[in-house]
């Protein structure tokens, strides 16, 4: 029987980032990851904050463009645009970044296996079955992404070539309908020309949904690719450690509730498992139950703020959501979102909407009373 240290179920961001920094420590590190090519099919529309730098590593190279802004579209198009001086975020070539994730933990000296799938695996023992064989390891790493979740919603994406126009690069397009809710429409540009173009929620035809959003942005286009995924449900209360296991990423629900994103927390996490494995393997195993202390320490509130900007959403019609913009520019939102706006972090803005009362100035009278039993 093969034995590791650890042993990382999925070659994903979380998986490659704490394979990286476990290995980087002395342990021995096996990643395993069902896919041939890491990375294929692109599931991801591939933004990510700046802050990216502060919890992983993001060569140059990879960055595909930045962007500085939105332009927010109501269900009916009205408009508000939101923007900071320098770039919030930028795009990445999600496909390449797996895959430079990955060298990096072989570069440290993880044993990464593609084309492996993990068929079966034992908190309690820490072994693998794979490809009719068992490893086994101290600790399991459960970085399986999105298959591991039970609740999740489905997300789809198209690449689009605007033949019409030469895009903002600077800005993306995000709409939202109360079909998709708490989900919504985006429009990523990667230059003048193409832009990832997609959306999630639960809705039948998001096919449908994101191609009339790109006929209602463009006469004259042609979609290049079509891909498919599914973003997990946030669930704040997820066990994040069973026996030697802990869980990562997408496979712990660590996602932001608002956009579905989750590599920037995904990064975030790898740190707090690595070191919490670090001081599981040198000292105690109990010690691997602070990992899920840790993590809901660094992302709990922020995470339940974000539920309830999704509750509220859940209630909206298009008609509420339509009256909710042209009352956010008849009292000067577009400058408090740029102001306080955060891809990540959007307790701040949340709080200046509820400390200002601009909050229940913009909803709809009818049903402030629904709203304010979540804000309250
Ligand atoms: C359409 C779409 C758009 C998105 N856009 C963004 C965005 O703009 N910004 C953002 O931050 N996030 C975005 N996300 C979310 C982001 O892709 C995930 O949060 C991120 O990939 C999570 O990383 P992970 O490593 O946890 O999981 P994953 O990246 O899903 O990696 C999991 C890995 O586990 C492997 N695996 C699964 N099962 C097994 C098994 N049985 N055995 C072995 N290996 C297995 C998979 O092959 C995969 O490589 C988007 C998601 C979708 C679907």
């Amino acid at each position: 029987m093969t034995e590791y240290d650890v042993i990382i179920m999925g070659a994903g961001p979380a998986g490659s980032t704490i394979a990286r920094l476990t290995a980087s420590m002395g342990f021995r590190v096996g990643v395993l990851d069902r896919k041939k090519i890491l990375g294929v099919p692109l599931q991801c529309a591939g933004l990510i904050s700046h802050r990216i730098t502060e919890a992983n590593v993001l060569p140059d190279n990879l960055i595909l463009n930045s962007v500085r802004g939105a332009v927010l579209h109501s269900p009916s198009g009205i408009k508000l645009r939101v923007s900071r001086k320098r770039p919030e975020a930028h795009v990445i070539d999600r496909t390449a970044y797996d895959q430079y994730l990955a060298d990096l933990a072989c570069e440290a000296g993880a044993e990464l296996r593609t084309g492996t799938a993990v068929r079966d695996f034992s908190e309690a023992t820490g072994e693998v079955e794979v490809n009719g064989r068992t490893l086994r390891a101290s600790v399991l790493v459960d970085a399986r992404g999105q298959v591991a979740i039970r609740d999740k919603y489905p997300a789809r994406q198209f690449l689009v070539r605007f033949r019409d126009q030469e895009m903002d690069t600077d800005f993306v397009d995000l709409r939202v309908d109360s079909r998709l809710s708490p989900g919504f429409l985006w429009r990523i540009p990667l230059d003048e020309k193409t832009a990832r173009v997609g959306a999630f929620g639960h809705h039948k035809n998001l096919k449908d949904l994101i191609k009339g959003f790109i006929s209602d942005l463009s006469t004259d286009f042609r979609i290049m690719e079509s891909h498919h995924g599914f973003i997990p449900e946030p669930d704040p209360d997820m066990e994040l450690v069973g026996g030697r296991c802990i869980r990562i990423g997408d496979a712990a629900g660590q996602v932001k509730p608002t956009t579905g994103g989750g590599i920037v927390l995904a990064s975030r996490a790898a740190h707090v498992a690595a070191e919490v494995i670090q001081m599981a393997l040198e000292d105690d195993m109990g010690l691997l139950e602070n990992y899920q202390e840790v993590c809901r320490k660094l992302y709990m509130a922020e995470m339940k703020n974000q539920m309830r900007v999704q509750r509220t959403f859940r209630i909206l019609s298009d008609e509420d959501l339509d009256h909710i913009f042209l009352k956010m520019k008849e009292y000067g939102a577009e400058e408090i979102i740029s102001r306080y706006g955060d891809m990540d972090i959007q307790t701040p803005l949340i709080m200046e909407f509820l400390k200002s009362g601009l909050l229940f100035r913009i909803i709809p009278s009818i049903i402030s009373r629904k709203v304010a039993s979540i804000w309250k």
